[in-house]
């Protein structure tokens, strides 16, 4: 099963993607971990790679699309995959379906978890740090008995300047306006799954599993 998973921060998607790959028996691929094997490898992609990143430069697409073909290929990918964080771009994921096609193979499914923006910005602004002991509670999933007070030590609780609405709203219609292309390139070729991410946790699983099994 060659699947990408896709979904913005606060959408859960690094626990939904541990669960998965653990239940399949499939290696998860993260363009950040192909990237660092590749460096530590010395691979000539892994070479070009670190030029960029040691430069402080952005890594073009032909060399991050090598890196992405070289991992494909290995054996672990034979019996399917994970995709996560790659393709962020319509080039990439037509890079991607040629890639896949010289290997025989395809993609089974795109599942996207869904959130809606108010929550991801609830969970993703929700972090308080207590000023004197460090402690971090969130006001959603981990509030301190009283607001704005250390449960542990009485010290008086923060928001990180990272964390703010603003920053974090920011952030996060970047990603929802780089993908909704993605999606609906996805979405023509009759591969993309949308699932409610705003249940719990172990609900999406439920649904991402049957999901997947259902049309393997
Ligand atoms: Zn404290």
């Amino acid at each position: 099963m060659n699947l990408i998973l896709m979904g913005p921060p606060g959408a859960g998607k690094g626990t939904q993607a541990e669960r998965i790959v653990a239940e399949f028996s499939i290696p998860h691929i993260s363009t950040g971990d192909a990237f660092r094997a590749a460096m530590k490898q010395g691979t000539p992609l892994g070479v070009k790679a670190k030029e960029y990143v040691d430069a402080g430069l952005l890594v073009p697409d032909e060399v991050t699309i090598g890196i992405v073909r070289e991992r494909l290929q290995q054996d672990d990918c034979k019996g399917g995959f994970m995709l996560d964080g790659f393709p962020r771009t319509i080039s990439q994921a037509e890079a991607l379906d040629e890639i896949l096609k010289s290997l025989d193979s395809g993609i089974d499914h795109v599942v996207n978890l869904k959130v809606d923006r108010g929550l991801l910005l609830a969970r993703l602004t929700g972090r308080r740090i207590c000023r004197s002991c460090g402690a971090t509670y969130h006001e959603l999933f981990n509030p301190p008995a009283k607001a704005g007070v250390c449960d542990k030590c009485g010290g008086e609780l923060y928001q990180r300047s990272d964390d703010t609405e603003e920053k974090v709203g920011t952030r996060l219609d970047e990603y929802l306006n780089k993908t909704a292309p993605l999606l609906a390139y996805y979405e023509a070729k009759g591969l993309l799954r949308e699932l409610n991410g705003e249940r719990d946790i172990d609900e999406v699983t439920a649904e991402l599993r049957s999901l997947l099994r259902g049309q393997d």
